[in-house]
């Protein structure tokens, strides 16, 4: 399997790193030449969403990947990636982006630095003592439409699913534990039969 990283800003070297340690081929996306190769499936890491945000638009690389997606190309966003496919962000008023996904997200929803935490808890259909790791993170308001929660802690939703679309609202890079990347190869071979 072959998987896109978009590599504009970020965190996405370590998810590089699990994706090679699951026997997938990598490549990055850093400009438009780079998304037109073949590919099963898409990586949009944490990072700064308003600075991957603007790249993307820059480098007119919004418009094919959000087709893609509509189109059916499995897509995992963590932090930064969620708030990217989110239809709505704070409040409901816009998007970051993309706007693929049928959730409503709040920003730095556990404020600055000092929100950055650590917790282990369950993901529906991934598994229990999952470790999750929060840095300025933000938190699904509500899902509607298609999307359906796959993860909450202390009320807040932390993961969801719509179709080829998960997304996390922590790092699951940055943790030994590979079992939502696993999750999402599984997606990726569900799409690409
Ligand atoms: N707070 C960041 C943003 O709004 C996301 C943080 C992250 O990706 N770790 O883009």
């Amino acid at each position: 399997m072959r998987i896109a990283i978009l590599a504009l800003q970020g965190a996405f070297i370590e998810h590089e790193l699990m994706m090679r340690g699951l026997g997938c081929d990598v490549f990055e996306i850093r400009k438009l030449s780079d998304w037109n190769q073949p590919k099963d499936g898409l990586i949009i890491p944490g990072g700064e969403s308003t600075v991957q945000s603007k790249l993307l638009n820059e480098l007119g690389l919004s418009v094919p990947i959000r087709n893609a997606i509509i189109s059916g190309l499995p897509v995992m966003g963590t932090c930064a990636g969620l708030i990217l496919l989110a239809e709505q962000v704070e409040n409901g008023n816009s998007s970051m982006g993309l706007s693929t996904m049928s959730i409503e997200v709040c920003r730095n929803a556990y404020g600055r630095q000092l929100g950055s935490f650590y917790v282990k808890s369950s993901m529906k259909d991934v598994g229990e003592d999952l470790p999750m790791v929060f840095i300025r993170a933000p938190y699904i308001k509500r899902v509607y439409g298609n999307a359906r929660v796959m993860a909450e802690r202390d009320g807040r939703i932390v993961a969801a699913r719509q179709e080829n679309q998960l997304v996390t609202s922590f790092h699951p890079e940055l943790t030994e534990d590979n079992r939502v990347h696993r999750y999402f190869l599984d997606m990726v071979r569900e799409y690409g039969e």
